[in-house]
């Protein structure tokens, strides 16, 4: 997998595979050592925490843990679906990541 069709932070996901399939979210945090992100409000777990100065209680929190790479795909806002992405060069020689269905242009 080259570069340029990597996941990456704040792209809208969708994961396709696992017990999470068919939920979507933006990409949080990437694990690159793992292969696997944290997809805001995908895979929740439940965490004990104790009292601090905004829990007074302390308790139950939800948070997200790692799913892996290859069971979330990109959402193409064109297509309003998960993709697969593909790679483009801009006039300018800038290598984009795009849609591989569409061809509109993934990166910012
Ligand atoms: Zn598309």
């Amino acid at each position: 997998m080259s570069t340029h069709t990597r996941i990456k932070k704040e792209d809208q996901v969708k994961v396709v595979a696992g017990k999470e399939k068919g939920k979507t979210g933006r990409v949080l945090r990437v694990i690159a050592k793992k292969n696997s992100l944290l997809v805001e409000k995908v895979n929740l777990v439940k965490r004990h925490t104790r009292p601090s100065s905004q829990h007074r209680q302390g308790g139950i929190i939800e948070k997200e843990s790692p799913i892996h790479i290859s069971n979330v795909m990109v959402i193409c806002t064109k297509c309003n679906t998960a993709v697969k992405m593909g790679s483009k060069t801009l006039e300018d020689g800038v290598k984009v990541r795009c849609c591989k269905k569409c061809g509109e242009v993934i990166d910012l």
